[in-house]
């Protein structure tokens, strides 16, 4: 079983949609972020790896100026001219490879036309960032086909910009790194303010361990609008604060931020943002040591901290979690925006059928819908295949 699209299926999808050849097929993977949530938009720290579940984007440039977009996973084909390319103007899933096309001639690279077909197994609105995966390979088969080569940080700009700008999603540069500059065996730890980047090792199977994906299947709920407002209540405290960004906020210098801050709910917040980048930081100090086995209970004060602190957890993500933990897990925690989506747990090896099992009694008895879950080791992020 191989967890990634199949690059030919998805050149022989876009031949039986369009009726020609595909210039090639382009890969960006899905991620997940091992710890550092809600950082990025605050210049913090992340520390995603990328999955082997990725999207496929097969392409062909057009010279009649018109744009067409199909997806193997949506009934919705969209066609537009380039012209008509403008923030607001695109409906539904297109807005995503739309605002891609449209971010990339905002950067000067003129789009004469293309006929795109993606092809996905990042399973869609869970938090493994199925949305940055298709932006990030849209960027990437149209520059190349239009005889351009941005560098794998530049197109991550872009297609956070096509998200920012274009579909109206106000995130961080997170997902799209991982999904453009992660590595096989390794996890990208990233300084979202410099957008300096090291692949710190992240040797699983030889410390005998294993990481644990559960999808939660929690419906999202309000998730655009609390993420927005998160975003806001961080903007407000920095300023209150007198900083930058939250980053600028040290461990040491917490206490006296809390003090300075008018309200519970924003000395929440703060304290979120400022141990979440402390454990960012811890974690990579001991997956460079080689030191695997500790980083376990990061993941689980990191998990508390967002669902006590940042409010951002669901009785579903708490209960996976807690039953994680219960079944001999070293460390779990909710992974990606939150308020549902995936959770993630550091195991033995051994043990990754036992947790699983764990999680699924847990929701048995709470009558939540059956949980699906699989292991990952951190996979190769976009590039052409074909
Ligand atoms: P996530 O990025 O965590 O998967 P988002 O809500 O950010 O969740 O993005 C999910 C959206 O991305 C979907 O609702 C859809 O519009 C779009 N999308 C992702 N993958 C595909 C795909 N294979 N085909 C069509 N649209 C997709
Ligand atoms: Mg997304």
């Amino acid at each position: 079983m191989t967890a990634g699209p199949s690059p030919s299926a998805c050149a022989d999808a876009f031949r039986d949609a369009y009726g020609h050849e595909p210039e090639g097929v382009w890969i960006a993977p899905g991620r997940i972020n091992l710890i550092g949530e809600h950082t990025d938009y605050n210049d913090g720290f992340v520390l995603p790896v990328a999955l082997p579940h990725a999207l496929a984007a097969a392409a062909a440039r057009r010279t009649d100026g018109v744009v067409r977009l199909r997806s193997r996973q949506s009934g919705e084909e969209f066609a537009t001219r380039t012209s008509d390319l403008v923030p607001g103007s695109v409906p539904g899933w297109a807005a995503y490879p739309a605002g891609a096309l449209w971010a990339l001639a905002e950067s000067g690279v003129r789009i004469d036309g293309l006929d795109l077909m993606v092809d996905s197994t990042i399973p869609s609105g869970t938090g493994l960032s199925s949305s940055a995966a298709l932006t990030c390979a849209t960027v990437l088969a149209a520059a190349h086909t239009h005889g351009a080569s941005p560098d794998p940080a530049r197109v991550a700009v872009l297609a956070q910009q096509a998200e920012n700008g274009f579909v109206g999603m106000p995130c961080g540069i997170m997902d799209q790194s991982a999904s453009m500059l992660a590595t096989a065996g390794h996890a990208l730890f990233m300084d979202t303010r410099s957008l300096e980047t090291e692949q710190v090792p992240f040797d699983l199977a030889g410390r005998g361990l294993a990481l644990l994906v559960v999808d939660t299947r929690a419906p999202h709920r309000h998730v655009d609008g609390a993420y927005a407002e998160r975003r806001r209540s961080c903007e407000e405290a920095a300023r209150v604060l007198g900083v930058p960004a939250l980053r600028d906020v040290t461990a040491e210098g917490l206490p006296a931020a809390l003090e300075a801050l008018p309200d519970a709910v924003s000395r929440r917040r703060v304290r979120h943002v400022v141990t979440e980048n402390e454990r960012v930081l811890e974690t990579v100090a001991l997956l460079r040591s080689g030191d695997v086995h500790r980083v376990g209970p990061l993941f689980t004060a990191s998990h508390a901290s967002m669902r006590d602190d940042y409010e951002i957890t669901v009785p579903e993500v708490d209960t996976a979690v807690d039953a994680l933990l219960a079944a001999g897990a070293l460390g779990a925690r909710m992974t990606g925006g939150g308020f549902g989506g995936c959770v993630i747990a550091l195991v033995e090896a051994q043990e990754r059928e036992s947790c699983l099992e764990a999680v699924r009694a847990a929701y048995r008895e709470r009558g939540f819908a059956e949980p699906a879950g699989f292991t990952a080791l951190p996979a190769q992020g976009a590039r052409r295949v074909v």
